[in-house]
């Protein structure tokens, strides 16, 4: 399929309007969706430009994206993985061959700098190399037994057809990060991202197609998830559903499928970083700043709350207001930005709401104000807001905002830190910045979240160690990459041979 795959892909173009429409992949065809019926992605730094025109795609679309991952199944579960594994890699290569030019696309459909862009697009392939290799040592158990002509084992076999439902915020690592292990481990795919960042999903399908993966066994399909979501969770052939996104959502899908579908849901976050008051408050600074802003807070992981001890609370403030002062906003494809805009009209307004909302209940020190005038002009911008006098009950200490507001929440104790740090119904990531190895230890311990970072910023993660949140923010299942990434695609069977 890889020759045919890629000359059809590329050559539907719109000529009328110079936009490039980009079809779904089903069965190995690059198809158009029966609605017939295209929607834009527009540039969230210039809603003008246009990045690409995607598939609309129907609920009978996506019928068609089940019936032919399921039809792929058991040719594909007995491939051999090695062969698997070299499809992985050759879609590596692919990334990497093309690197600058997908960045340049992930950039402009979601708005990050050019070079975390170009880092998210290596780290995917990465992800598939990763997986390529791990992929090709799970193994089963053998275990002892009283009968000498018997030998009981375990085996790992993949579940089905999976479905992969995608946000915006790292629009080609997260699917990568879901989809190597999914097909490694033998099972065919039904991948959704996002309708405001679908073509950066759509280079990493091209990229496996390029890589010879048989028809079938990826289906690419967009649309909206009020369209095609029901379509792509809810039948019985679906065995396992992989989503990242909002809490809100994951919720209704766990709510709406059945007990035979297992699920991995990757969801919100609130996430604090507490400075103690021997922490070296550069580096305190630094940490909120690059872990709050570095994608204007639209990371799960971003840091939202920052817990202060009251008798470094004043310096740590003047020295995060004079750094956030000091930030350069503008295109990520700009070189030397700090920060980009948001990533689509609705994040804007959500998070001006929320910025409202704050001015309200707490103290505005700096930001807050939607950007406007050259350079900003049809863009979603906003300059960071730093709040303080914030106080527990305040919406903006409670809800997750995705953007770039944080929240000064003063504390008289380690004690007091904590119990406010786990005063939230999410529990994706929490940070501490403090010289005292005991601090440290009872850090790791006492937090009620499921990534604890010392001295780190609470974003960010590697690709072979365990990923998840506790609480709100993850089902209690499976965790996501590293080895234990493998284990979410995989059921176990065990067998008692006798002679
Ligand atoms: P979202 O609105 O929940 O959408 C995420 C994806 O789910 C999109 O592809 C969306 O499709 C789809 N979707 C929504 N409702 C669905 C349904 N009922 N059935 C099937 N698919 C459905 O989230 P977002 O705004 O893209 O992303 C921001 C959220 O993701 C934040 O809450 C953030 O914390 C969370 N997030 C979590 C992690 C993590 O690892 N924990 C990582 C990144 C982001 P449409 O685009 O068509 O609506």
């Amino acid at each position: 399929m890889r020759d045919t795959a890629m000359r059809d892909a590329r050559a539907f173009v719109v000529s009328a309007t110079d936009v490039e429409e980009f079809r779904n992949l089903i069965n190995g065809e690059w198809m158009q969706s029966s609605s017939k019926q295209p929607f834009d992605n527009a540039n969230p730094a210039d809603s003008t430009d246009i990045v690409g025109r995607f598939q609309a795609s129907t609920a009978a679309d996506a019928g068609l994206a089940v019936d032919a991952a399921s039809a792929a199944f058991e040719a594909w579960k007995k491939t051999s993985v090695s062969k698997r594994a070299a499809i992985l890699n050759r879609a590596a290569d692919h990334l990497e061959a093309h690197a600058d030019r997908i960045a340049r696309e992930v950039t402009r459909e979601m708005g990050k700098a050019l070079n975390l862009a170009r880092d998210e697009v290596l780290r995917s392939a990465q992800t598939l190399r990763f997986y390529a290799v791990e992929g090709q040592s799970l193994t089963g158990e053998v275990f002892p037994n009283d009968d000498a002509d018997m030998t009981v084992y375990t085996l790992r076999e993949p579940l089905g057809v999976v479905s992969i439902i995608t946000p915006w915020n790292f629009p080609i690592s997260i699917p990568a990060r879901k989809i190597a292990p999914a097909l490694i481990t033998g099972n065919t795919v039904v991948f959704k991202p996002s309708s405001d960042a679908p073509l950066s999903g759509y280079r990493l399908a091209e990229a496996l197609a390029v890589a010879g993966l048989p028809k079938g066994v990826l289906n690419f399909i967009t649309g909206k998830a009020g369209e095609i979501g029901a379509a792509i969770t809810e039948p019985p052939v679906i065995r396992a559903i992989s989503f990242t996104g909002s809490t809100a959502a994951g919720e209704h899908i766990c709510r709406s499928v059945r007990f035979t579908t297992r699920t991995q849901m990757e969801l919100g976050g609130k996430n604090p970083l507490i400075v103690m008051d021997d922490a070296d408050l550069d580096q305190a600074v630094d940490l909120t700043v690059k872990g709050g802003l570095s994608l204007a807070g639209q990371a799960c992981t971003g840091t939202s709350r920052v817990l202060v001890m009251k008798q470094v609370r004043a310096e740590f403030t003047a020295k995060l207001v004079a750094k956030v002062k000091a930030l350069k906003i503008g295109s990520g494809l700009a070189a030397g930005m700090d920060m980009g805009p948001l990533a689509t009209a609705k994040q804007l307004e959500t998070v001006l709401r929320y910025i409202a909302i704050g001015r309200r209940e707490a103290t505005l020190l700096c930001g807050g104000e939607r950007l406007t005038g050259a350079g900003y002009d049809g863009g979603y911008y906003v300059s960071p807001a730093i709040f303080t006098d914030v106080t527990q009950q305040m919406t903006i200490a409670r809800e997750e905002i995705f953007g770039p507001v944080i929240a000064i929440i003063e504390v008289d104790s380690y004690a007091d830190a904590i119990a406010k740090a786990n005063d939230t119904e999410y529990g994706l990531s929490a940070a501490i910045v403090t010289r005292n190895p005991r601090v440290m230890q009872d850090f790791a311990n006492d937090i009620q979240s499921g990534t604890v970072k010392i001295n780190r910023t609470t974003t960010g993660n590697l690709i072979n160690a365990p990923f998840g949140g506790l609480k709100r923010s993850s089902t209690s299942t499976f965790r996501e990459s590293g080895r234990t990434g493998l284990e979410f695609y995989t059921q176990i069977k065990t067998v008692y041979r006798g002679t």
